[in-house]
């Protein structure tokens, strides 16, 4: 019951915080001011949908905040985040972000490292204990496969490519990310999409692939598929830590990557 209830908190606070970045100033009440209907922020369509109202928590319950006490610098940090023109903009709108449970747990944010005009993109599930602590992702055993792939298979640097991941912030114990987190934290990885421009994006495992294309496909049916993602070729593949328990699998990902290869251009 009581973790019920932290879940449910937790959800309302990311709501509320998420209304009040996107310029919200106080609770709606019944339809919208004519002046705004019909319109909708982009923060605003990413908001996490709360289970109930925010005006149904005792003002005294913990960690909730509503978007009239939410503070100023909330609000100038999501239209920073919007319209960050530089990823080290972004980096910097983002600042110390509490905005899910995830903060609670983290060492450092983990947003991502490479070109910032890269024509390549790696996106993976979140932070783990080593990336957690570099505050980089791919760093661990999985992360040197990774750079193998990237240098040894497709010849590139990975200084030319732009790796990052769903989340910034590590889950506790390796879970994967909940609804709510990815929610909350979606927009940071849309804009840096948006930012870096890439040609191609190589979502690596089966929680990357599913939580950006929105569907419960098993990754052996989405692998080797090109889809899209916010416009851009999305090339579903098998997450480097799977590859350290089934090697055998190896050579699937080497036909995805050649996939990818011949997308922008590269000799397989
Ligand atoms: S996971 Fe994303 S939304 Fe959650 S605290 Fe970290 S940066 Fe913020």
């Amino acid at each position: 019951m009581d973790h019920e209830i932290r879940k449910l908190a937790w959800q309302i606070a990311a709501h509320a915080e998420w209304q009040a970045m996107s310029g919200a100033r106080a609770i709606p009440q019944g339809l919208p001011p004519i002046e705004t209907a019909g319109r909708v922020p982009e923060a605003a369509a990413l908001a996490p949908t709360a289970a109930v109202g925010a005006e149904s928590v005792d003002e005294g319950s913990a960690a909730v905040s509503t978007p009239a006490v939410a503070s100023a610098s909330a609000n100038e940090r999501a239209g920073d985040v919007e319209v960050a023109a530089t990823l080290d903009g972004l980096r910097g709108a983002i600042g110390d972000c509490r905005l899910c449970r995830l903060a609670g747990g983290r060492t450092k944010i983990v947003f991502g490292v490479g070109n910032p005009h890269a024509r390549l993109m790696f996106v993976g599930e979140g932070p783990g204990r080593d990336e957690d602590l570099k505050g980089e992702p791919f760093v661990g055993r999985a992360g040197m496969l990774l750079t193998d792939i990237i240098e040894k298979g497709m010849r590139l640097s990975r200084s030319d490519v732009y790796i990052c991941n769903v989340v910034k912030c590590r889950p506790p114990d390796n879970r994967n990310p909940e609804p709510d987190e990815v929610e909350a934290c979606s927009p940071f990885l849309r804009r840096q999409i948006a930012l870096v421009q890439p040609e191609a994006i190589v979502a690596l495992g089966k929680f990357a692939a599913q939580t950006l294309l929105a569907t419960k496909t098993p990754i052996m049916r989405l692998r080797g598929t090109w889809f899209a993602y916010e416009g851009v070729p999305l090339m579903p593949t098998l997450h480097p830590a799977y590859l350290l328990r089934n090697p055998a699998d190896k050579k699937l990902v080497w036909q995805d990557i050649k996939l990818v290869m011949a997308k922008i251009g590269l000799d397989p």
